[in-house]
Protein backbone atom coordinates (compact mmCIF):
# COMPACT_ATOMS: atom_id res chain seq x y z
CA UNK A 1 0.00 0.00 0.00
CA UNK A 2 0.90 3.52 -0.28
CA UNK A 3 -0.42 5.74 1.81
CA UNK A 4 -0.84 9.20 1.96
CA UNK A 5 0.34 11.13 -1.09
CA UNK A 6 -0.66 12.86 -3.36
CA UNK A 7 -0.54 11.32 -7.39
CA UNK A 8 0.56 13.16 -10.20
CA UNK A 9 -0.22 11.94 -13.16
CA UNK A 10 -2.11 13.01 -16.90
CA UNK A 11 -5.69 13.19 -15.45
CA UNK A 12 -4.09 15.58 -12.68
CA UNK A 13 -3.29 15.69 -9.22
CA UNK A 14 -5.74 13.97 -6.47
CA UNK A 15 -4.88 12.84 -2.78
CA UNK A 16 -5.24 9.18 -2.91
CA UNK A 17 -4.40 5.66 -1.08
CA UNK A 18 -3.27 2.84 -3.66
CA UNK A 19 -3.16 -0.78 -2.97
CA UNK A 20 -1.04 -2.84 -5.51
CA UNK A 21 -1.09 -6.87 -5.56
CA UNK A 22 0.30 -9.37 -8.10
CA UNK A 23 1.88 -6.04 -9.86
CA UNK A 24 -0.97 -4.08 -10.19
CA UNK A 25 -3.00 -1.38 -8.52
CA UNK A 26 -6.22 -2.76 -7.31
CA UNK A 27 -7.78 0.13 -5.21
CA UNK A 28 -7.68 4.01 -5.34
CA UNK A 29 -9.52 5.72 -2.59
CA UNK A 30 -8.97 8.77 -0.88
CA UNK A 31 -8.81 7.30 2.17
CA UNK A 32 -8.14 2.81 2.39
CA UNK A 33 -7.39 1.10 5.90
CA UNK A 34 -4.35 -2.09 5.54
CA UNK A 35 -5.08 -4.94 6.11
CA UNK A 36 -3.05 -7.00 8.32
CA UNK A 37 -0.12 -8.07 6.70
CA UNK A 38 0.18 -5.44 4.57
CA UNK A 39 3.05 -3.50 3.40
CA UNK A 40 2.42 -0.42 3.78
CA UNK A 41 4.61 2.81 2.32
CA UNK A 42 4.36 6.29 4.42
CA UNK A 43 3.78 8.87 1.45
CA UNK A 44 2.37 11.59 3.51
CA UNK A 45 4.07 14.84 2.21
CA UNK A 46 5.03 13.01 -1.29
CA UNK A 47 3.82 12.88 -4.65
CA UNK A 48 3.40 9.11 -6.42
CA UNK A 49 3.79 9.57 -10.35
CA UNK A 50 4.21 6.98 -13.12
CA UNK A 51 7.69 5.59 -13.12
CA UNK A 52 10.12 7.44 -14.97
CA UNK A 53 10.78 7.42 -18.50
CA UNK A 54 13.90 8.30 -20.10
CA UNK A 55 14.74 8.43 -23.57
CA UNK A 56 18.16 8.10 -23.63
CA UNK A 57 20.82 6.17 -21.58
CA UNK A 58 24.02 4.64 -22.59
CA UNK A 59 23.99 0.83 -20.65
CA UNK A 60 27.40 0.14 -22.34
CA UNK A 61 26.73 -3.26 -22.83
CA UNK A 62 27.77 -4.94 -25.35
CA UNK A 63 31.09 -3.13 -24.22
CA UNK A 64 34.73 -3.05 -23.60
CA UNK A 65 36.55 -0.89 -20.89
CA UNK A 66 33.76 0.02 -19.24
CA UNK A 67 33.06 -0.51 -15.48
CA UNK A 68 29.49 -0.13 -15.84
CA UNK A 69 27.25 -2.63 -17.09
CA UNK A 70 23.27 -2.89 -17.73
CA UNK A 71 23.12 -4.22 -14.44
CA UNK A 72 24.53 -0.60 -12.70
CA UNK A 73 22.67 1.53 -14.93
CA UNK A 74 19.41 -0.10 -14.65
CA UNK A 75 20.35 -0.15 -10.52
CA UNK A 76 20.74 3.76 -11.38
CA UNK A 77 17.33 4.05 -13.21
CA UNK A 78 15.49 2.68 -10.30
CA UNK A 79 17.07 4.86 -7.86
CA UNK A 80 16.34 7.53 -9.97
CA UNK A 81 12.67 6.67 -9.88
CA UNK A 82 12.95 5.43 -13.59
CA UNK A 83 10.82 2.30 -14.48
CA UNK A 84 11.63 2.12 -18.47
CA UNK A 85 14.03 3.48 -20.22
CA UNK A 86 15.75 3.25 -24.28
CA UNK A 87 19.06 2.34 -24.42
CA UNK A 88 21.25 4.10 -27.23
CA UNK A 89 23.17 1.92 -29.89
CA UNK A 90 26.72 2.95 -29.67
CA UNK A 91 28.13 -0.05 -28.27
CA UNK A 92 31.35 -2.26 -28.70
CA UNK A 93 30.04 -3.77 -31.01
CA UNK A 94 27.11 -1.41 -32.17
CA UNK A 95 23.62 -2.93 -31.82
CA UNK A 96 22.69 -2.89 -35.85
CA UNK A 97 21.19 -6.50 -35.87
CA UNK A 98 18.29 -8.03 -34.51
CA UNK A 99 20.96 -10.69 -32.55
CA UNK A 100 22.37 -8.20 -30.00
CA UNK A 101 18.70 -6.19 -30.09
CA UNK A 102 17.50 -9.81 -28.26
CA UNK A 103 21.32 -9.97 -26.65
CA UNK A 104 20.11 -6.36 -24.83
CA UNK A 105 16.94 -7.37 -23.85
CA UNK A 106 17.81 -10.59 -22.58
CA UNK A 107 20.37 -9.44 -20.32
CA UNK A 108 17.91 -6.62 -18.94
CA UNK A 109 15.11 -8.88 -18.22
CA UNK A 110 17.61 -10.95 -16.75
CA UNK A 111 18.82 -8.23 -14.40
CA UNK A 112 14.89 -6.81 -13.57
CA UNK A 113 14.59 -3.47 -11.63
CA UNK A 114 13.65 -1.38 -15.12
CA UNK A 115 11.96 -2.45 -18.21
CA UNK A 116 14.14 -1.50 -21.37
CA UNK A 117 13.62 -1.03 -24.92
CA UNK A 118 17.10 -0.96 -26.92
CA UNK A 119 17.34 1.32 -30.27
CA UNK A 120 19.79 0.48 -33.13
CA UNK A 121 21.72 1.80 -35.45
CA UNK A 122 20.19 3.56 -38.42
CA UNK A 123 23.23 2.16 -40.45
CA UNK A 124 25.22 -0.50 -40.56
CA UNK A 125 28.19 -0.76 -37.92
CA UNK A 126 27.15 2.90 -37.14
CA UNK A 127 29.28 3.84 -40.36
CA UNK A 128 26.80 6.10 -42.30
CA UNK A 129 27.24 4.40 -45.05
CA UNK A 130 24.17 2.19 -45.90
CA UNK A 131 21.05 1.47 -43.98
CA UNK A 132 20.98 -1.01 -41.37
CA UNK A 133 17.62 -3.77 -41.66
CA UNK A 134 15.25 -1.71 -40.59
CA UNK A 135 12.31 -3.57 -40.69
CA UNK A 136 13.72 -6.80 -38.73
CA UNK A 137 15.05 -4.63 -36.58
CA UNK A 138 11.52 -3.45 -36.13
CA UNK A 139 10.62 -6.80 -35.17
CA UNK A 140 12.90 -7.49 -32.71
CA UNK A 141 11.49 -4.51 -30.41
CA UNK A 142 13.52 -1.71 -32.02
CA UNK A 143 11.27 1.38 -32.20
CA UNK A 144 14.27 3.93 -32.21
CA UNK A 145 16.40 4.08 -34.91
CA UNK A 146 19.78 6.10 -34.50
CA UNK A 147 23.51 6.13 -34.70
CA UNK A 148 23.58 8.18 -31.66
CA UNK A 149 27.18 8.95 -30.96
CA UNK A 150 27.33 10.98 -33.94
CA UNK A 151 25.28 12.13 -36.92
CA UNK A 152 24.30 10.45 -40.58
CA UNK A 153 26.03 12.78 -42.71
CA UNK A 154 24.21 12.04 -45.87
CA UNK A 155 21.31 13.19 -46.38
CA UNK A 156 20.44 10.00 -49.16
CA UNK A 157 20.99 7.37 -46.40
CA UNK A 158 18.64 10.12 -44.15
CA UNK A 159 16.37 9.80 -46.33
CA UNK A 160 16.31 6.10 -46.68
CA UNK A 161 16.24 5.26 -43.28
CA UNK A 162 13.04 7.72 -42.76
CA UNK A 163 11.30 6.45 -46.20
CA UNK A 164 11.77 2.70 -44.31
CA UNK A 165 10.87 3.98 -41.14
CA UNK A 166 7.64 6.08 -41.84
CA UNK A 167 5.68 3.22 -42.96
CA UNK A 168 6.58 1.10 -39.67
CA UNK A 169 4.32 1.05 -36.37
CA UNK A 170 5.54 2.93 -34.00
CA UNK A 171 9.04 3.74 -35.30
CA UNK A 172 10.93 7.27 -35.19
CA UNK A 173 14.28 8.08 -36.16
CA UNK A 174 16.86 10.08 -33.69
CA UNK A 175 19.83 11.73 -34.73
CA UNK A 176 22.81 13.44 -32.58
CA UNK A 177 22.17 16.59 -34.36
CA UNK A 178 25.87 17.65 -35.00
CA UNK A 179 27.52 18.51 -38.19
CA UNK A 180 30.80 16.34 -38.41
CA UNK A 181 32.77 18.25 -40.83
CA UNK A 182 32.01 21.54 -38.76
CA UNK A 183 32.96 19.80 -34.84
CA UNK A 184 35.34 17.35 -35.83
CA UNK A 185 38.18 18.15 -33.66
CA UNK A 186 36.32 20.47 -31.10
CA UNK A 187 35.89 19.55 -27.24
CA UNK A 188 33.11 22.34 -25.85
CA UNK A 189 31.03 25.11 -26.97
CA UNK A 190 32.59 27.36 -29.89
CA UNK A 191 32.34 30.23 -28.06
CA UNK A 192 34.11 32.61 -25.25
CA UNK A 193 35.31 30.00 -22.97
CA UNK A 194 36.67 27.64 -26.12
CA UNK A 195 38.29 31.19 -27.25
CA UNK A 196 39.99 31.94 -23.92
CA UNK A 197 41.21 28.53 -23.60
CA UNK A 198 42.68 28.29 -27.09
CA UNK A 199 40.70 24.89 -27.45
CA UNK A 200 38.77 24.34 -31.29
CA UNK A 201 34.75 24.41 -30.33
CA UNK A 202 31.87 22.70 -31.80
CA UNK A 203 29.29 25.47 -33.28
CA UNK A 204 25.81 25.44 -32.09
CA UNK A 205 25.21 25.73 -36.15
CA UNK A 206 26.77 22.19 -36.06
CA UNK A 207 23.05 21.11 -34.47
CA UNK A 208 20.67 23.35 -36.44
CA UNK A 209 22.16 22.31 -39.94
CA UNK A 210 21.20 18.63 -38.77
CA UNK A 211 18.38 19.20 -37.23
CA UNK A 212 16.80 21.47 -40.00
CA UNK A 213 18.02 19.41 -42.76
CA UNK A 214 16.43 15.96 -41.00
CA UNK A 215 12.99 18.26 -40.48
CA UNK A 216 12.86 18.86 -44.50
CA UNK A 217 13.62 15.04 -44.66
CA UNK A 218 10.49 14.16 -42.34
CA UNK A 219 8.18 16.57 -43.87
CA UNK A 220 9.52 14.80 -47.38
CA UNK A 221 9.25 11.21 -46.15
CA UNK A 222 6.52 11.38 -43.12
CA UNK A 223 8.72 9.67 -40.69
CA UNK A 224 8.52 10.93 -37.09
CA UNK A 225 11.47 12.18 -35.95
CA UNK A 226 13.11 13.36 -32.37
CA UNK A 227 15.76 15.47 -31.62
CA UNK A 228 18.18 13.66 -29.04
CA UNK A 229 19.77 16.14 -26.55
CA UNK A 230 18.92 19.53 -28.02
CA UNK A 231 21.14 21.78 -27.10
CA UNK A 232 20.78 25.39 -28.52
CA UNK A 233 17.86 28.15 -28.87
CA UNK A 234 18.45 27.69 -32.38
CA UNK A 235 16.97 24.18 -32.26
CA UNK A 236 13.88 25.09 -31.11
CA UNK A 237 12.63 27.36 -33.47
CA UNK A 238 13.53 25.29 -36.13
CA UNK A 239 11.53 22.63 -34.68
CA UNK A 240 8.44 25.60 -33.69
CA UNK A 241 8.35 26.21 -37.51
CA UNK A 242 8.46 22.41 -38.97
CA UNK A 243 5.15 21.80 -36.17
CA UNK A 244 3.78 24.66 -37.53
CA UNK A 245 4.05 23.32 -40.88
CA UNK A 246 2.94 19.75 -39.48
CA UNK A 247 5.73 17.74 -39.45
CA UNK A 248 5.75 15.02 -36.61
CA UNK A 249 8.55 15.85 -34.48
CA UNK A 250 9.55 15.46 -30.88
CA UNK A 251 12.31 16.91 -28.68
CA UNK A 252 14.11 16.23 -25.70
CA UNK A 253 16.52 17.83 -23.32
CA UNK A 254 19.29 16.70 -20.74
CA UNK A 255 19.55 17.83 -17.13
CA UNK A 256 22.96 19.03 -17.80
CA UNK A 257 22.01 21.53 -20.56
CA UNK A 258 19.26 22.78 -18.34
CA UNK A 259 21.43 23.55 -15.62
CA UNK A 260 25.29 24.08 -16.47
CA UNK A 261 26.46 26.41 -19.66
CA UNK A 262 30.09 26.55 -20.94
CA UNK A 263 30.92 28.64 -18.33
CA UNK A 264 31.31 25.33 -16.05
CA UNK A 265 34.29 24.12 -18.42
CA UNK A 266 36.04 27.55 -17.76
CA UNK A 267 38.75 26.07 -15.85
CA UNK A 268 39.17 23.13 -18.25
CA UNK A 269 36.98 20.50 -15.81
CA UNK A 270 36.22 17.68 -18.22
CA UNK A 271 33.54 16.44 -15.83
CA UNK A 272 31.20 18.92 -18.24
CA UNK A 273 32.42 17.91 -21.51
CA UNK A 274 29.84 16.41 -23.00
CA UNK A 275 28.29 16.56 -27.00
CA UNK A 276 26.71 18.45 -28.02
CA UNK A 277 28.02 20.81 -25.39
CA UNK A 278 27.35 22.63 -22.50
CA UNK A 279 26.51 26.56 -24.48
CA UNK A 280 25.45 29.57 -23.77
CA UNK A 281 23.26 31.78 -20.77
CA UNK A 282 21.07 32.33 -23.41
CA UNK A 283 20.71 28.83 -24.38
CA UNK A 284 19.93 27.59 -21.09
CA UNK A 285 17.36 30.66 -20.94
CA UNK A 286 15.78 28.82 -24.22
CA UNK A 287 15.96 25.81 -23.20
CA UNK A 288 14.46 25.90 -19.40
CA UNK A 289 11.79 28.07 -21.18
CA UNK A 290 11.00 24.79 -23.77
CA UNK A 291 10.35 22.76 -21.18
CA UNK A 292 8.17 25.21 -18.94
CA UNK A 293 6.00 25.68 -21.88
CA UNK A 294 5.75 22.25 -22.94
CA UNK A 295 7.02 22.92 -25.99
CA UNK A 296 10.08 20.83 -25.46
CA UNK A 297 8.84 17.03 -24.92
CA UNK A 298 11.01 15.32 -22.85
CA UNK A 299 13.73 15.52 -20.46
CA UNK A 300 16.02 12.33 -20.51
CA UNK A 301 20.04 11.94 -19.28
CA UNK A 302 22.18 10.54 -21.87
CA UNK A 303 23.11 8.94 -19.03
CA UNK A 304 26.97 7.76 -20.08
CA UNK A 305 29.09 6.48 -17.21
CA UNK A 306 33.07 6.57 -18.21
CA UNK A 307 36.04 5.21 -15.60
CA UNK A 308 37.11 7.85 -13.54
CA UNK A 309 40.50 8.14 -15.58
CA UNK A 310 38.90 8.56 -18.86
CA UNK A 311 37.12 11.91 -17.35
CA UNK A 312 39.97 12.84 -14.82
CA UNK A 313 42.10 13.23 -18.71
CA UNK A 314 42.37 17.20 -19.89
CA UNK A 315 39.51 19.12 -21.79
CA UNK A 316 41.02 17.16 -25.28
CA UNK A 317 41.65 13.99 -24.20
CA UNK A 318 38.46 13.02 -22.24
CA UNK A 319 35.60 11.00 -23.14
CA UNK A 320 32.88 13.24 -23.51
CA UNK A 321 29.42 12.87 -21.20
CA UNK A 322 27.80 12.42 -18.01
CA UNK A 323 25.52 10.46 -15.75
CA UNK A 324 22.59 11.10 -14.94
CA UNK A 325 19.84 8.77 -13.70
CA UNK A 326 20.16 9.00 -9.63
CA UNK A 327 19.57 12.68 -9.83
CA UNK A 328 17.85 13.91 -13.52
CA UNK A 329 14.13 13.91 -11.28
CA UNK A 330 16.42 16.17 -8.31
CA UNK A 331 17.94 18.60 -10.69
CA UNK A 332 14.56 19.06 -13.17
CA UNK A 333 13.00 20.29 -9.33
CA UNK A 334 15.82 21.96 -8.45
CA UNK A 335 16.62 23.94 -11.03
CA UNK A 336 13.11 24.39 -12.40
CA UNK A 337 10.35 24.16 -10.14
CA UNK A 338 12.39 25.20 -6.71
CA UNK A 339 12.99 28.64 -8.70
CA UNK A 340 9.25 29.13 -10.15
CA UNK A 341 10.23 28.82 -13.75
CA UNK A 342 7.92 25.75 -14.60
CA UNK A 343 5.46 23.81 -12.87
CA UNK A 344 5.97 20.29 -11.08
CA UNK A 345 3.05 18.22 -13.03
CA UNK A 346 4.94 20.02 -16.64
CA UNK A 347 8.29 18.32 -15.16
CA UNK A 348 6.75 15.31 -14.06
CA UNK A 349 4.88 15.22 -17.54
CA UNK A 350 8.25 15.82 -19.78
CA UNK A 351 9.90 12.65 -17.69
CA UNK A 352 6.76 10.26 -17.35
CA UNK A 353 4.04 9.99 -20.05
CA UNK A 354 5.15 12.05 -22.92
CA UNK A 355 8.26 10.24 -23.16
CA UNK A 356 6.56 7.11 -22.33
CA UNK A 357 4.34 8.11 -25.41
CA UNK A 358 7.17 8.87 -28.06
CA UNK A 359 8.90 5.28 -27.35
CA UNK A 360 5.82 3.96 -27.17
CA UNK A 361 6.67 2.38 -23.97
CA UNK A 362 2.95 3.35 -22.60
CA UNK A 363 2.06 -0.17 -24.82
CA UNK A 364 4.37 -1.35 -22.06
CA UNK A 365 2.38 -0.48 -19.05
CA UNK A 366 4.89 3.11 -18.40
CA UNK A 367 3.75 6.47 -18.07
CA UNK A 368 0.27 5.87 -16.24
CA UNK A 369 -2.53 7.30 -15.93
CA UNK A 370 -2.27 5.40 -11.82
CA UNK A 371 -5.56 4.09 -11.96
CA UNK A 372 -7.16 0.26 -10.76
CA UNK A 373 -5.94 -2.28 -13.49
CA UNK A 374 -2.76 -0.83 -14.38
CA UNK A 375 0.50 -1.92 -13.88
CA UNK A 376 1.86 -0.91 -10.91
CA UNK A 377 5.21 1.21 -12.05
CA UNK A 378 5.55 3.94 -9.55
CA UNK A 379 7.83 6.12 -8.07
CA UNK A 380 7.17 8.37 -4.56
CA UNK A 381 9.07 11.23 -4.77
CA UNK A 382 9.41 13.75 -1.50
CA UNK A 383 9.80 17.24 -3.74
CA UNK A 384 11.02 19.03 -0.60
CA UNK A 385 13.85 16.91 0.61
CA UNK A 386 16.99 18.20 0.09
CA UNK A 387 20.42 15.49 -0.39
CA UNK A 388 24.11 16.27 -1.05
CA UNK A 389 24.74 14.42 -4.38
CA UNK A 390 27.46 11.55 -3.35
CA UNK A 391 28.68 9.37 -6.06
CA UNK A 392 29.80 7.10 -3.65
CA UNK A 393 26.04 6.58 -2.46
CA UNK A 394 24.97 6.41 -6.52
CA UNK A 395 24.13 2.97 -8.44
CA UNK A 396 26.76 4.13 -11.24
CA UNK A 397 30.10 2.93 -10.61
CA UNK A 398 31.54 6.05 -12.55
CA UNK A 399 31.47 8.94 -10.53
CA UNK A 400 31.11 11.49 -13.63
CA UNK A 401 27.99 12.54 -12.27
CA UNK A 402 28.33 16.53 -12.88
CA UNK A 403 25.90 17.20 -10.01
CA UNK A 404 28.49 15.19 -7.51
CA UNK A 405 28.98 17.25 -4.11
CA UNK A 406 25.84 20.11 -5.50
CA UNK A 407 22.72 19.85 -2.73
CA UNK A 408 19.62 18.87 -4.49
CA UNK A 409 16.19 19.28 -4.10
CA UNK A 410 13.26 16.48 -4.49
CA UNK A 411 14.13 13.01 -3.64
CA UNK A 412 12.90 9.55 -5.28
CA UNK A 413 12.44 7.55 -2.36
CA UNK A 414 10.77 4.31 -4.20
CA UNK A 415 10.41 2.87 -7.07
CA UNK A 416 7.95 0.09 -8.25
CA UNK A 417 8.24 -2.14 -11.19
CA UNK A 418 5.23 -4.47 -11.76
CA UNK A 419 4.61 -3.54 -7.80
CA UNK A 420 8.35 -5.20 -6.54
CA UNK A 421 10.17 -2.44 -5.04
CA UNK A 422 13.35 -1.66 -7.08
CA UNK A 423 14.69 0.87 -4.81
CA UNK A 424 14.26 2.71 -1.89
CA UNK A 425 15.57 5.29 0.38
CA UNK A 426 15.10 4.46 3.24
CA UNK A 427 16.62 1.07 3.53
CA UNK A 428 19.38 0.67 5.30
ZN1 LIG B 1 24.26 11.79 -28.56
Amino acid sequence: MIRGGEVIDRLGRRRVDLRIDDGRVVEVAPSIGPASGDAVVDARGSIVVPGLVDLQVHLREPGVGHVDSIETCVAAAAQGGVTALVAMPNTTPCIDTPELVHHVHERARAVGRCDVMSSAAMTVGRAGERASDIEALHAAGVRLFTDDGSAVMSSAVVREVMERVSVLRGAYVGQHAEDESLVVGGHLNDGEVAARLGIKGRPAVAEEIVVARDLMLAMLTGARYHVLHASCAGTLELVAAARARRVPVTIEVTPQHLSFTEQALASGDALYKMNPPLRTAADRQALRAGVADGSIDAIATDHAPHPDDRKAASLVDAAPGMTGLETSLAVAITELVVPGLAALETVIAAMCWRPARIAGLDRWGHGGPIAVGAPANLAVVDPAESWQVDPAGLATVSSNNPHRGRWLQGRVTHTFLRGRCTWSSRMP
